[in-house]
């Protein structure tokens, strides 16, 4: 994670907060847009930032910029930047969101990351125990939050339950795994949806996935997150009622390298 020349330029230009603070704006609109139903369920969305594959520094300016919630997918990238001291003492408040998969064997380091926010990525019930076992381990006041992924376009390469199966995966959680807290749905989705042609299946697929989990377990959808939407999609996804959207490219620049 070098930061060349090239980037300190950047940064010295405030290209960060001046992107985070016109994501933000866009989120307002969108969530000002929304159908009045919509609104109630949620107020106003979160924005994670996105910083995988993005130096420190760049996480440090959007949070001087009052950004608080960052998302990365690579466990041992977070646990640097999390264990960073510096970042630390810069960033006393900050709230991280794991979104990429966990490996069992990285589920204690997951845990024991300061500051850890939410765990957006729990798609087996065998995921759900091993967390919510360590996460006892932690000793914390408070249930860990954590979200079911889930797999809404059915591609076998991709993370996440089958939307059949992510009802008894969510009722799981809430009677199985008592330090844990079941507090929504997240998918991915298909990358290259064209918006022309109507809305994205996959964000429609969490909604149906959400509304069936609800009827069943008598649940308040107020207290059921989508996190749905990325950087080409976000304000369509605040549209159709995500509360939470994952913004890495627009916030912080394009990657380079796509990591796997
Ligand atoms: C990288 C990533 C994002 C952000 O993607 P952008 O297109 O850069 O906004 C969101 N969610 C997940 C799970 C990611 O891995």
């Amino acid at each position: 994670m070098g930061v060349s020349k090239q980037m300190i330029r950047m940064m010295s230009d405030g290209e960060v907060a001046k992107a985070l603070k016109n994501v933000l704006e866009r989120v307002t609109t969108a969530a000002k847009a929304r159908k009045q139903d919509l609104v109630l369920l949620c107020e106003e969305p979160r924005l994670v930032a996105v910083s995988k594959t993005k130096p420190k520094e760049m996480i440090e300016e959007a949070y001087a910029a009052g950004q608080r919630h960052f998302g990365e997918n690579y466990v041992q990238e977070l646990v640097q930047k999390a264990h960073d001291l510096e970042l630390q003492e810069k960033c006393p408040e900050i709230k991280w969101h794991v979104i990429g998969h966990i490996q069992s064997n990285k589920i204690n380091k997951v845990v024991g990351i300061p500051n850890l926010y939410m765990v957006e990525t729990v798609d087996t019930p065998k995921l759900a125990n091993a967390i919510n076992r360590a996460w006892a381990k932690q000793n914390k006041d408070t249930k860990l939050k954590v979200l079911v992924q889930v797999n809404t376009s059915s591609e076998e390469n991709k993370s996440g339950i089958q939307p059949s199966e992510a009802g008894s995966l969510f009722n799981h959680i809430i009677t199985q795994c008592p330090n844990l807290e079941a507090a929504g749905l997240m998918t991915i989705g298909a990358f290259d949806h064209d918006l022309s042609i109507g809305p994205n299946p996959d964000m429609e697929c969490l909604l149906k996935c959400r509304a069936q989990i609800c009827e069943d377990m008598s649940l308040d959808p107020k207290n059921v997150e989508l996190s749905m939407g990325m950087s080409n999609d976000f304000e369509h996804a605040i549209g159709i009622g995500s509360t939470n959207v994952r913004v890495g490219s627009t916030i912080f620049g394009a990657r380079n390298i796509q990591k796997s």
